[in-house]
């Protein structure tokens, strides 16, 4: 009697939750065995698992073998594929990720029982019976190697309780359901194989909501700023930068009569995947303006600092009238100023617009004057100034990306602005601009100073020991200078 065969007794459920029913499934199991597979019991008489003692107990499992059989026949003509392909070449493909059966594609049901009693299974049952190492127990006729089938069985139906949580085996203990190994590793295969499916949905979900980039609180935030009217709409996302997310909405009207929104309006969220932010610690941990506050702070408010900060920033730089967006509101994390640009389409960076040498050289006077403006009337150092944080609008130059900036006298401010001055300088040396300034010498215009070293390294040193004897003031004056005493004002450059 062929076992694939129709049985001819009665049609068999195949669902796994039937199966799982425990009258249905002793009922099944009963009639299946009578009739369909009355070898098995035969052949289990001996001491050994051979190929022919197959559990059949249902037509989902054998179908389930079966597609077993296929997939590791796939992969082992995935793998003559890859041999084929790679040779003998020293930089080889891969084909690991179309394969069916990842994990353990071992040809022998033998090697996968074994497999499964290291301790590096995760289905490892808590407490596995022991066989000895001799392979059997008892003594004579009465002997149980670690291949009885019975065992065996029971052991395996005890093992899918370890499966991943989300995967329903029943009560197989309940109903004394033994399972024979190949069913097993079949339906650890499928355990393994959904958990890892579930795990890449799960993956690509999370994704989308960095994509999104705002957390649940963030869009309440957002949400509020709508409903309340001061905005009209939130159009879309401008940029997502590694610290930031910005986004364009058109403004709406305001509470109160004094203020005005603008019609386009960019909105920063500061984001609050902290580990962003750990490098920037520097700026503001020594940013003596935050200091008492700073070390009392958990990360979520030194976020929050971050915006607060652009916030003071943008505003001094809009009293000296410096081209940047001007403020419209702070709520946590969240910054809401005007927009630069039109039409939702954000003004070019400085690096990706292409200026007539004309326009270069104008833009390069304008910066020029803005880093002093900012330096002297703001008491300021931008410290992140590059074409990457200038925008090209209305025929000028405007800053933006302040949360960073610094008063010069932070530890740091002067080599900050040395290098702001670096990057300004190169970029319009290299963009043509014969009357450039090189780095020292902007550094020297920028500041007031007069350094007069006419290598980099040296006036480095000097940068920094102009700083430390700002530090040794605070040392001794517990306060800091107000501002660097400078040799007399610095010249103002024009066209
Ligand atoms: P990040 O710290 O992520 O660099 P930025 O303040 O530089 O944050 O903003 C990122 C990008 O968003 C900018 O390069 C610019 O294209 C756009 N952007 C930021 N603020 C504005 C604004 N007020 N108007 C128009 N675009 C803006
Ligand atoms: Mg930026």
């Amino acid at each position: 009697q062929c076992p694939w065969g129709a049985p001819n007794t009665t049609s068999i459920s195949c669902s796994l939750a039937d199966v799982m029913s425990e009258q249905l499934a002793k009922e099944l199991q009963l009639e299946e065995e009578n009739a369909a597979f009355p070898e098995v019991v035969a052949v289990a008489e001996g001491p050994f698992i051979t190929g022919e003692n197959v559990d059949t107990s249902s037509d989902l499992m054998l179908a389930q073998m079966l597609q077993m059989e296929f997939d590791r026949e796939y992969d082992a003509q995935l793998r003559r594929e890859e041999k084929k392909i790679n040779g003998d070449s020293k930089v080889s493909i891969s084909f690991e990720n179309y394969r069916k059966v990842h994990p353990y594609d071992s040809d022998s049901s033998e090697d996968e029982v074994d497999w499964q009693d290291t301790r590096h299974d995760p289905y490892r049952a808590d407490k596995p019976t022991t066989t000895p190492r001799k392979g059997f127990i008892g003594k004579g006729k009465d002997i149980t190697t670690k291949h009885d089938e019975v065992v065996c069985g029971r052991k395996n139906t005890a093992r899918m309780e370890n499966f991943a949580p989300e995967f329903q085996v029943g009560d197989g203990i309940g109903m004394d359901l033994k399972l024979s190994n190949q069913v097993f590793n079949a339906l650890k295969q499928h355990a393994y194989s959904e958990e890892r499916r579930s795990a890449r949905l799960h993956e690509k979900k999370e994704h989308s909501t960095a994509e999104k980039a705002v957390d649940p609180k963030t869009r309440l935030l957002l949400y509020k700023m709508v409903n309340s009217g001061m905005l009209e709409t939130i159009t879309g996302c401008v940029s997502t930068g590694k610290e930031s997310v910005v986004f364009h909405a058109y403004g709406g009207k305001s509470a109160t009569e004094d203020k005005v929104i603008p019609p386009e309006c960019a909105i920063k969220v500061f984001k609050t995947t902290l580990n962003e932010f750990k490098n920037r610690d520097k700026y503001i941990k020594d940013d003596y303006r935050f200091k008492d506050r700073f070390s009392k702070l958990n990360p979520r408010k030194i976020i929050r600092m971050w915006a607060e900060k652009e916030m003071h920033n943008l505003t001094r730089m809009q009293n000296a009238g410096i081209p940047c967006p001007q403020v419209v509101i702070l709520k946590k994390h969240v910054l809401v100023m005007s927009f630069i640009g039109q039409d939702q389409v954000p003004a070019p960076k400085l690096k990706d617009v292409t200026l007539s040498s004309e326009d270069m050289k104008k833009a390069y006077y304008q910066v020029l004057n803005m880093m002093q403006q900012l330096y002297k009337e703001c008491n300021l150092v931008h410290a992140d100034l590059s074409e990457y944080n200038m925008l090209w609008h209305d025929g000028k130059v405007w800053l933006i990306d302040v949360s960073q900036s610094v008063e010069p006298t932070h530890p740091h401010g002067l080599e900050f602005l040395f290098r702001d001055c670096r990057n300004v300088s190169q970029f319009f040396q290299k963009g043509g601009v014969a009357e450039a300034l090189n780095e020292r010498e902007l550094f020297n215009a920028v500041s007031g100073f007069s350094i007069t070293a006419d290598n980099e390294v040296d006036f480095q040193a000097e940068i920094e020991a102009l700083e430390k004897m700002n530090e040794d003031h605070v040392q001794n004056h517990g306060k800091k200078l107000s501002m660097f005493s400078s040799d007399g004002d610095p010249p103002i450059y024009d066209e």
